[in-house]
Formats: structure tokens, C-alpha cells, sequence
């Protein structure tokens, strides 16, 4: 059940939101039926393996889909902030017709309303930022480009104060504002795509694989440098990776996707500590624990299906070691694994009563399936 807290830290509401390639050789259905809520201030990670709509769907709430995606279904509702502060600093911007607690709809908003909209209450660091960069123009050059076309009101003194506090609230030196791209090391990079991110503030920031090019020292540095910032500033992210185990320590929520579908959204200890899909049970064996006896490493089976030709029911259900008779057919959906606990969403018949009468698997049970499995292909 939602409460009235929630509904009032409401910031992002996604329903029902599908994504289609149409290409030459078939239709690939890369984001099928999703839907989530965000609140503020909250990091929400998205995980799963490559090609499963991650990045699609990131890219369909900011609208940077272009042909041959289109969005075929869905809603992708923000609703603006409360804070009387910012209430005001928006109505000044007066491009997004904005009334506090009503939800604008990103999918409708007109080309300029849209540019307005993106940076101002949401921007994007994308896949390989780093190198997003434009070579020729130094870091100062290309915060302040942003401040010139979003806050045209702010004089060149200004822009330049503000370049220099994002420089050093993400851990850069002043001096470096006349610094090209080359001159800095990858971390430095990456902090400084951050600095642009957090230009204007936003209430957003949709981060896709941004720390995947850089060794795990500065990887660890600049997440805990964003966790910190998105604290600080009530600032809420949303996390794209394929590496679970980053998210465990980073995200409030953890959405785990599977062939455009989301099969399980639960708080991040949850996942973590009692994942219910088989997949995300996968994933979570993927990787070894730190803590704990010696575990042998099972993988996932198989291969992510062609989303081309998605599977008939569970489209897990090829490489699911748990699969029972009516996978194949029936199709799932997300809805609380337990009643006991609503928080946790899962989209698997083993948590169905109409499907399966029997309890929910314990972990020991998936750990012996997945085991079955291993000493099966080591035959
Ligand atoms: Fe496995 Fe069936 Fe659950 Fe799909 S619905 S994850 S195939 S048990």
C-alpha cells in the first residue's frame, strides 16, 4: 500500500513502458510492459546482463530514443518538486507548465519543452562519458557552455564561480578549469562529466556504465564520490550497470532486468541477502563473496534470448533451473514475492499460488539447482 510520505517524495512514476527496434530483419522488443516509481533523493540501480533493456529504457524516460527505437506504450509521469525554493526557481524557468504535486508527462512535452526539461530537472552521464568529452574545448569551457544556454540570466563571472565550485565539489582542483580533456586522468574525467551533470541542479541524474572504463580503486572513489554528492544534495540517480555487486553497496533499490522485462525490484539488502528470482539469484552467484566459507562459482546457463524472438511465457524459462511445467506458457508478472514482505517485487510463477501450490524455494533449494547445473556441464 503507498503512503502519503511516499506519494509526496513521489519524483518519477514509469507505467506500463515498452520499447520496440524496428529493424530490416524483425521487430526487437527491447523494453516490454515496465513499470517503477522513483522517490527523491533515492538511488535506484538497474542490473542485468548486456542486451536486456537497461539502457533502452534509461534512454526512453530522458527521451534520447532515436529511430529505429520508438516507444510503443507507457507513461513516464515526474512530478515536480515541492521545496517552496524550488518551486519558485522553476516557475521563473516557466517553460514546463508545472503546477507542485500535478506530474508532468515526459513523453508529451514538446521539443522545447523537453530542452528545458533535460539538465534542469534531469541530465545524463552516458556509456563511455569519459570520452563524451569535446577534446578541443577545456573543462571550464564545457560547464560553463551549459550554464550559458540553461541560465542565459547568469553573467560570465558568475558561470566561472559556479565551474569552479562543481570543479571542487567533485574533487578538482581550481587551477584545473583551463585543463583540456587529455591533460586529466580517467578519474578526472569522469569527475569532471559528473561536475556537468550537477551543473543545474537537477532532481535527476541517470547514470549509464559510468564507472566500467576505470581500474577499481577510482571506481570505488567515484562511487562513493557519487552516493556522497546524490546524499548531499537529495539528488536521485538512477544506476546502470551489468556489475550486481556494485549496486549492493550504492543503491537504495535494486531492479534486476532479464530480456526488456523487470523481474525483480526489492531494496538493495533484500537482493542481497535473500534474492527470490532464480535470475537474480544467478547473478548474486556470479560473483565471490568476500565473507564466508569458499563457494564454488556457478554461472548462469546459456545466453540472453534473441529479443527478436522473446520465449513464450517465462522468458527466462530456457536457462531457469527451477522451471516447472507451466513456464513455457504462462507469463509472469511482478508483483510481492511474499505477503509478508510487499517491498520486494518478483516476476516468477514459483511465487504464484495459482501456478504452484507449494511454498516458495529456499535458498538452499536454488543453490542446489544451480549446483545440479554445474556438475551437469562438468560431465
Ligand atoms: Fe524460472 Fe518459471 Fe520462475 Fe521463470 S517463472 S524464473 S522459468 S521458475
Amino acid at each position: 500500500m503507498t503512503t502519503d510520505a511516499q506519494t509526496n517524495n513521489k519524483l518519477l512514476e514509469v507505467n506500463h513502458l515498452s520499447v520496440d527496434y524496428f529493424a530490416a530483419n524483425g521487430t526487437v522488443h527491447a523494453v516490454n510492459d515496465v513499470s517503477f516509481t522513483l522517490q527523491r533523493g533515492e538511488i535506484l540501480g538497474l542490473a542485468g546482463e548486456s542486451g536486456c533493456g537497461k539502457s533502452t529504457l534509461a534512454y526512453a524516460v530522458s527521451r534520447l530514443l532515436r529511430p529505429p527505437a520508438y516507444i510503443t506504450d507507457g507513461e513516464v509521469l515526474y512530478y515536480p518538486p515541492r521545496k517552496e525554493e524550488t518551486v519558485q526557481k522553476v516557475a521563473k524557468r516557466g517553460a514546463v507548465k508545472r503546477v507542485p504535486g500535478e506530474p508532468v508527462d515526459v513523453l508529451q512535452l514538446s521539443a522545447a519543452q523537453l530542452r528545458a526539461f533535460r539538465w534542469n530537472e534531469m541530465s545524463i552521464v552516458f556509456q563511455s562519458a569519459m570520452n563524451s568529452l569535446n577534446p578541443v574545448l577545456t573543462i571550464g569551457t564545457q560547464i560553463m557552455d551549459v550554464l550559458k544556454t540553461h541560465r542565459p540570466e547568469m553573467g560570465a563571472d558568475g558561470r566561472k564561480k559556479r565551474a569552479i565550485d562543481l570543479l571542487n565539489l567533485v574533487g578538482i582542483a581550481s587551477d584545473r578549469l583551463n585543463s583540456y580533456p587529455h591533460e586529466l586522468s580517467g578519474g578526472m574525467r569522469q569527475r569532471a562529466v559528473i561536475a556537468i551533470a550537477l551543473a543545474l541542479n537537477p532532481e535527476l541524474i541517470i547514470m549509464d556504465e559510468p564507472t566500467t572504463a576505470l581500474d577499481v580503486v577510482v571506481q570505488r572513489e567515484i562511487l562513493q564520490l557519487i552516493s556522497g554528492l546524490c546524499r548531499e544534495f537529495s539528488t536521485a540517480l538512477i544506476f546502470i550497470t551489468h556489475d550486481l555487486s556494485l549496486l549492493l553497496e550504492l543503491a537504495d533499490q535494486i531492479a534486476i532486468m532479464y530480456a526488456g522485462k523487470m523481474v525483480e525490484k526489492a531494496p538493495s539488502k533484500d537482493i542481497y541477502e535473500h534474492p527470490r528470482h532464480p535470475y537474480s539469484f544467478g547473478l548474486l552467484n556470479s560473483f565471490p563473496r568476500l565473507h564466508g566459507p569458499l563457494q564454488k562459482m556457478v554461472g548462469i546457463p546459456g545466453s540472453p534470448p534473441d529479443l527478436r524472438a522473446v520465449p513464450s511465457g517465462c522468458p527466462f524459462h530456457p536457462r531457469c533451473p527451477l522451471a516447472f511445467n507451466p513456464c513455457s506458457s504462462v507469463v509472469p508478472v511482478l508483483q510481492p514475492a511474499l505477503a509478508e514482505n510487499p517491498g520486494q517485487l518478483v516476476s516468477c510463477l514459483l511465487y504464484d499460488k495459482r501456478a504452484r501450490e507449494a511454498a516458495p524455494p529456499t535458498m538452499e533449494e536454488f543453490t542446489q539447482r544451480y549446483g545440479t547445473l554445474a556438475e551437469g556441464s562438468n560431465a
